[in-house]
């Protein structure tokens, strides 16, 4: 850091301020190619049964492989395509994508697909939705549509309008991140989520002595299952953390204990082998401390 404070402290700051600016902009210029510049991928992290370790679906997950930068993080750049509305162009690739992958997969493993709200939004989303299951001939079903609280910052026709064509199509609906944003018990009222995917947030320190995480789950899954919704706890990467999850009655974990996202050939590979059973592997969370 800069010594001295006074303006190079100034200088310090300001040229690094100049200079992330700078690489925001190359990125979202460099965005604007790369689909056709084909460096965009999905890469897929299994979603488990908490009761016997077995892989009910997949999250699909974006990865921008850039020339010059390398992995760019999906949280660096979504937010850059949400604001420059390449998300639309992106969110659409990654539907048909999605569900043309999951397609060659035996049995009814289910793959999730991110959608943005400004996607949401969109007047073309049911349209790319509907074509993305015709295209690729999948069962609607087994493609499930993530979708965060920020869809409802405007809530109108359009919200209602899509939730009921997205339930015609026959294709399930899961509320991500929960418990980040207002948490609004309304939405869960008018909305027909099947799934709520309870936020990493609560997972962090959830097995510290006297955390008050273990009480929000558990009200997140009673809330969750007198509603008919199952529940998916995101970022279990300690053994303790998956016992607790499986004695608060999660249904479904997500998280490096069983997998990180790995890359379409591994996961096609695994499936094709038949029934997906993984071992958790990671350490427990307060001893390693
Ligand atoms: P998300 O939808 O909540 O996805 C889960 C994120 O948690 C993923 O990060 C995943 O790699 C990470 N994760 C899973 N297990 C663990 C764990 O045990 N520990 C930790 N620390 N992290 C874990 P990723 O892939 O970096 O994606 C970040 C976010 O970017 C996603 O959060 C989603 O909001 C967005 N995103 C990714 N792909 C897409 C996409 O195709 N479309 C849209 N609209 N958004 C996407
Ligand atoms: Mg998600
Ligand atoms: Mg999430
Ligand atoms: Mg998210």
């Amino acid at each position: 850091a800069a010594k001295g404070g006074g303006r190079g402290q100034f200088r310090f700051y300001s040229s690094e301020l100049h200079e992330s600016a700078e690489k925001r902009r190359r990125l979202e210029e460099d965005l604007r190619d790369a689909l056709t510049n084909d460096q965009i991928r999905l890469k897929y992290q299994p979603i488990v049964s908490a009761k016997n370790d077995t892989v009910i679906g997949v999250e699909a997950l974006m990865r921008w492989v850039h020339p010059e930068f390398g992995d760019v993080s999906p949280a660096v750049f979504i937010p850059i395509a949400e604001e420059s509305n390449l998300i639309i162009a992106l969110g659409e690739w990654a539907l048909r994508q999605a569900c043309t992958e999951a397609m060659t997969w035996p049995g009814n493993i289910r793959v999730a697909v991110n959608v943005s709200p400004a996607q949401f939004a969109h007047p073309n989303f049911i349209t790319s939705v509907t074509q993305a299951i015709s295209h690729s001939g999948i069962a609607p079903e087994r493609l499930e549509i993530e979708l965060t609280e920020s869809i409802f910052v405007n809530d109108d026709e359009t919200t209602d309008g899509n939730f009921a064509a997205l339930k015609r199509l026959g294709v399930r609906l899961a509320l991500d991140d929960f418990g980040t944003g207002y948490s609004s018990l309304g939405y869960l009222k008018k909305a027909p989520f099947d799934k709520i995917k309870i936020d990493k947030g609560f997972i962090r320190d959830v097995t510290v002595p006297g955390s008050r995480n273990p009480a929000i789950i558990t009200a997140i899954v009673s809330l969750a299952k007198a509603l008919d919704m199952v529940t998916t706890a995101e970022g279990i990467e300690a053994r303790d953390e998956l016992a607790l999850m499986r004695e608060l009655g999660v249904d479904q974990i997500q998280g490096y204990i069983y997998s990180a996202a790995r890359p379409v050939e591994e996961v096609s590979e695994v499936l094709a082998s038949g029934a997906w059973v993984i071992e958790p592997q990671g350490p427990d969370k307060q001893r390693a401390e």
